[in-house]
């Protein structure tokens, strides 16, 4: 059955989320034939327009408002129910960042509907779109499905790959009421500033207590760099004062699903994995060959990291440099 389909899209930093440009595909899919539409909040969204466009939505709202510059969520949860209602949306989609997760269930339950929160996979069956997420900290999957009202749901960064449908979209400005925010966001301080986004990073160089300090990190930037990725960190590193808690991985830091995840120095605790499980390919680096992170690692080193670590920089350099 067709679906009216809607996805809110998110700036960060002057660019367009990767997770936005797989909710965009998902939503292709689960329309199943009817309309995918395209929302862009705040007074840069018309430089967004066509890049969004090229991912398929036959409509692109422009919602050129200043109060949505930056997130608030009195803001996000008045203009997106305002447009939902307005354009009938069946299903509506946002990547499971930390503004998806906080405003679609306070617009799902504005409008009495249900939401699925992280959804790593979807498919459709006779019709019905089931959406698939983890639970107990990624030990099992579960299925979820809706049989009436509207769907709302949010999902993991890099787990849908991103396919381009370039159409020539219809482009409409829409003006919600937006009033009585009681949020000021005066200034936005950044705890890291620059780098690969952790969340969204295709390659993860992650350290655990067994890099010692802070300094020990810079072996593992070092290696991030050269293979463009992010690194991060675990809750034993950041406890020990290592690095940001910006940078944890696990059950009650960030989950990743990267294509390559290097974890160097961590035991592998349930709730580290919890995180980073996940990931596609995962390599472990660990002196002490009974670590439980081997249990999971597709490749493992048994070594000490502050050898392994910089062979590994300077080959992945040579290789790298020479392609
Ligand atoms: P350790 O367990 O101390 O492991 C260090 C490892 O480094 C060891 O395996 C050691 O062999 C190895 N090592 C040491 N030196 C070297 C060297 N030179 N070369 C190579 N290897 C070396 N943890 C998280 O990570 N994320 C979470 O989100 C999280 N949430 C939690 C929530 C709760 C409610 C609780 C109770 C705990 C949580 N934890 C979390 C903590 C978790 O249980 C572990 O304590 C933590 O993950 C351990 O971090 P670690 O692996 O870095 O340290």
């Amino acid at each position: 059955m067709s679906k009216n389909v809607l996805v809110l899209t998110e700036i960060k930093d002057g660019k367009l989320r990767n997770v936005s440009l797989e909710a965009l595909t998902v939503a292709r899919q689960v329309a199943q034939g009817g309309a995918v539409s395209a929302a862009i909040f705040g007074s840069t969204a018309p430089h967004f327009v066509g890049e969004v466009s090229q991912y398929g939505p036959e409509k692109v709202y422009v919602v050129e408002d200043e109060a949505l510059d930056v997130y608030t969520m009195d803001g996000y949860t008045q203009a997106l129910t305002q447009l939902i209602e307005e354009i009938e949306a069946d299903i509506v989609l946002m990547g499971h960042t930390s503004i998806g997760k906080d405003v679609t269930p306070r617009v799902a339950a504005r409008l009495d509907a249900g939401l699925v929160s992280d959804c790593t996979a979807v498919s459709i069956e006779d019709g019905t779109v089931i959406f698939t997420r983890p639970i107990y900290a990624g030990k099992a999957f579960q299925d979820k499905v809706f049989n009436q009202g509207k769907i709302f749901a949010t999902i993991r960064a890099n787990n849908f790959v991103i396919s381009v449908k370039d159409v020539q979209s219809e482009i409409i400005s829409y003006n919600p009421v937006i009033k009585d925010l009681r949020t000021v966001i005066k200034d936005i301080v950044r705890k890291t500033a620059g780098g690969v986004d952790l969340s969204e990073a295709k390659v993860i160089v992650s350290g655990g207590r067994g890099v010692k300090s802070g300094e020990g990190f810079k072996t593992l930037q070092e290696l991030a760099e050269i293979l463009g990725g992010a690194v991060g960190a675990s809750r034993g590193a950041c406890d020990a004062g290592f690095c940001d808690y910006s940078m944890q991985i696990g059950q009650t830091g960030k989950v990743v699903t990267p294509d390559l995840y290097i974890a160097c120095g961590i035991s592998g605790a349930i709730q580290h994995l919890a995180g980073m499980s996940n990931s596609k390919i995962i390599v472990a680096i660990n002196k002490d060959p009974e670590a439980p992170i081997f249990q999971i690692a597709d490749y493992g080193i048994v070594g000490d990291l502050f050898e392994v670590v910089p062979l590994l920089t300077e080959e992945f350099k040579k290789i790298l440099t020479t392609v």
